[in-house]
């Protein structure tokens, strides 16, 4: 196993909106857990990493966009545990800060054109497939492995919250939420909010992780603001605002549409009054350095 135990606070957040809905708001710090193997990214990490060294894998091959945070977070626990790694890169050749950060932790970057780059399988099977060193990670870490990394976030919490908040690309994340309730027989409800458009797709994609039990999931598809990574003046001003009460920054292609998601619903009363609410911050921070001059 590798040694990377975290274990990610939990804070009271306190604003007026709170107090007049009567409900109370934490967050469980998963941004804290490192600052490039950010959040959910991590735990999606864990599992996999450790099947790879078992199979005595020493090149991990993965997927994604040019602001991935799963990129950064894969070159990054590559160099700290020790792997070589790749990345299929979607769109034409670009630089960005963190497409150079993911070169400074060592990661080799082959930018393919977006038709090729949906056949994930093909694309490793005809660069690699006489490589047994290398490892397939699929886009944004998602996999049963991921899914049962995510769920430690519910093995670690202390106390029982009704709702449970958390952000959704692939929904490995939410996946795994809803495994850790149902593993500790509880009965929190996991709000999902796809930050894509067309967002009920992740149901689909969560019961292929998870065929039983999602009883417990609500989706809540209309806070994408437009889209992947598109963001409304309205978003931009919401997360300014919360940063500058809270101290705890957001960004606006996550955790700001995820908290977006929650006030509007407690504007609502769609949150019944006297409930325990965790928010899941799954970090991405990165994701502002693409984003500042929307500020
Ligand atoms: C990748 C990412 C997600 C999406 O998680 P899934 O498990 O793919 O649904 C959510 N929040 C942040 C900050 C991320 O970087």
């Amino acid at each position: 196993m590798l040694r990377f135990d975290v274990h990610s606070p939990v804070e009271e957040i306190r604003l007026p909106l709170y107090t007049e809905k009567n409900v109370r708001v934490f967050v469980k710090r998963d941004d804290l857990i490192h600052p490039y193997i950010s959040g959910n990214k991590w735990r999606k990490l864990k599992y996999t990493l450790n099947q790879a060294i078992q199979q005595d894998r020493t090149l991990l091959v993965t997927f994604g966009g040019a602001w991935s945070n799963h990129l950064l977070a894969t070159a990054c626990a590559g160099a700290k545990f020790g792997f070589k790694t790749f990345a299929f890169v979607r769109g034409e050749e670009v630089d960005n800060p963190v497409l150079k950060l993911c070169k400074l932790f060592g990661m080799q970057l082959k930018f393919t054109d977006r038709q090729r780059y949906k056949e994930k399988e093909t694309l490793f099977e005809e660069y690699f497939a006489k490589d047994s060193n290398a490892y397939f990670i699929d886009e944004g870490g998602y996999g049963p492995h991921g899914m049962m990394g995510c769920s430690e976030v519910i093995d670690e919490l202390n106390e029982y919250y009704e709702h449970i908040f958390c952000a959704c690309g692939t929904g490995t994340t939410a996946a795994g939420l809803l495994h850790g309730i149902n593993k500790n027989r509880l009965t929190s409800i996991v709000h999902a909010v796809p930050v894509l458009k067309g967002g009920s797709f992740i149901g689909e994609e969560i019961a292929k992780l998870l065929p039983n039990g999602q009883e417990n999931l609500q989706l809540h598809t209309a806070y994408h603001c437009g889209g992947y990574a598109k963001t409304t003046p309205s978003l931009i001003s919401f997360v300014k605002d919360f940063t500058q009460q809270t101290g705890v920054l957001l960004e606006p292609t996550y955790t700001g549409k995820l908290v977006f998601a929650l006030h509007d619903l407690l504007a609502k009363d769609q949150i019944p009054s006297g409930s325990k609410i965790l928010i899941l911050h799954t970090g991405g921070l990165t994701g502002l350095l693409g984003m500042l001059d929307r500020f």
